[in-house]
């Protein structure tokens, strides 16, 4: 058998040659041709914390193939050193360690793909869609009218707005879609990951790979649960990790999507015209109320000698 510079890294980073073949084969199903978009499938990322060892080549590799501004954060403009995700960064790794150091792991972080986005729901000018093939959530810039709405209703508070630019737009990943347009077989963050930490591919092959590992590994990842397989309606970005969600920041959330809340909040309200019926229940009564107090001021004013036409 071949043995590749990737087999090495692996086997170098402890996951052994038999594990090293096995992530290889579930990369090889979940990333190639077939997966792409023209695979008319939804596509997506599997995120396995605890494969991961925080050396941000996806961070960099991100930056570069999205044509972003290097983010120096507080590096005095020296280094390529995001803190968060912002304008200048789609897609970031952070490390949460407990208090008392015991626990420590990395999570990676970009947009979640949603099955059913809330920011696309919430644009009121359709310029975030979710495309009907693949389900990447991509921005158009010629719909965007810049009213921010995409940022406050997403609950991962993905959209970041470029507060200082003339003519703003709205930064956050697309999955790539470039490149997966261009012909090229996976995103950026994805071809440069040394450990398989994160993977590419349709979600349906994510998802059972996500599975196999929790059968093959009772006990290692939290809850054995995949995080985004039900969240918010479903995502396409994937999570599997050792220590608790909300720890790596990713929020609890229920099954039901924003947008589904919505609706069902929506036709609750206007079923058989509760909504309208109660407005005007509401204003007969603030009427009545005003005449109430009208006719009762005029008694008092006429009582005490007044004319009453002078109210
Ligand atoms: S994570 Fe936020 S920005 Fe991304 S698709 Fe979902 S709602 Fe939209
Ligand atoms: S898919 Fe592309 S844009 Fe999204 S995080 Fe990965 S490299 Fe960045
Ligand atoms: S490239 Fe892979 S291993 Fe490195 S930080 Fe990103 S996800 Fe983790």
């Amino acid at each position: 058998m071949k043995l590749t510079r990737r087999d090495a890294l692996r086997s170098a980073l402890g996951l052994g040659t038999g594990a090293a073949v096995a992530l290889g084969a579930q990369i090889a199903t979940a990333s190639p041709k077939e997966s792409t978009p023209a695979a008319q499938a939804p596509v997506g990322l599997l995120y396995d914390a605890t494969r991961c060892i925080g050396c941000k080549a996806c961070v960099i590799n991100c930056q570069q193939a999205n044509g972003l501004e290097a983010d120096t954060g507080e590096s005095g403009g020296l280094h390529l050193m995001p803190t968060d995700l912002s304008c200048k960064t789609k897609n970031i790794i952070k490390l949460y360690q407990s208090p008392d150091s015991e626990e420590h792991s990395f999570v990676k972080r970009q947009c979640m793909h949603c099955a059913e986005p809330a920011c696309a729901s919430g644009c009121p000018f359709h310029a975030l869609e979710k495309d009907p093939v693949t389900g990447i959530v991509g921005w158009d810039g010629a719909k965007c009218i810049g009213c921010r709405y995409c940022e406050i209703v997403c609950p991962f508070e993905i959209p970041k707005f470029e507060w200082d630019k003339f003519n703003p737009k709205v930064v956050k990943c697309e999955l790539c879609r470039h490149l997966l347009k261009d012909g090229k077989e996976q995103p950026a963050c994805t071809a440069c990951c040394p450990t398989g930490a994160v993977i590419f591919g349709r979600r349906e092959d994510l998802l059972a790979d996500a599975h196999g590992r929790i059968d093959t590994n009772p006990g290692k990842y939290f809850e054995e649960r995949v995080y985004g397989e039900h969240e918010a309606g479903g995502t396409q970005v994937l999570y599997l990790s050792a220590v608790s969600f909300q720890k790596l920041g990713l929020p609890k959330l229920e099954t039901q999507s924003l947008p589904e809340y919505a609706n069902r909040y929506h036709r609750l309200l206007y079923q058989w015209m509760a909504l309208p019926a109660a407005v005007y229940v509401g204003m007969a009564a603030v009427i009545q109320r005003r005449f109430k107090k009208h006719d009762e001021e005029a008694k008092a004013i006429e009582e005490a000698g007044g004319p009453r036409d002078q109210l």
